[in-house]
């Protein structure tokens, strides 16, 4: 269930509520009770760092196709010369 960050206006009252998508948003500050209690609205630090980790790995991935390609026979008989895919 996700987190939601709350902030009365009236007080300062700051609050983290975990509720369902589906429920209603909180209205009345739990603290002076007074209505002025509000969803705040993140910039949802969680997601930005996995947007960077997204592009971190289609970067790391990137990385291989830029090497040379490995060997496709790199076996004992390979390395003695005798090596079937050799010939
Ligand atoms: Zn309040």
């Amino acid at each position: 269930m996700p987190t939601y960050q709350y902030r009365c206006s009236n007080c300062g009252n700051e609050l983290e509520i975990v509720q369902k998508m589906s429920d209603d948003s909180l209205t009345i500050c739990p603290k002076c009770e007074k209505e002025t209690f509000e969803r705040v609205i993140t910039a949802e630090g969680g997601f930005v760092l996995k947007g960077s980790g997204f592009y971190k790995t289609d970067y790391a991935k990137g990385k291989p196709a830029d090497a040379p390609a490995a060997p496709s026979c790199a076996t004992a008989a390979c390395a003695g010369g005798s090596c079937p895919m050799a010939k």
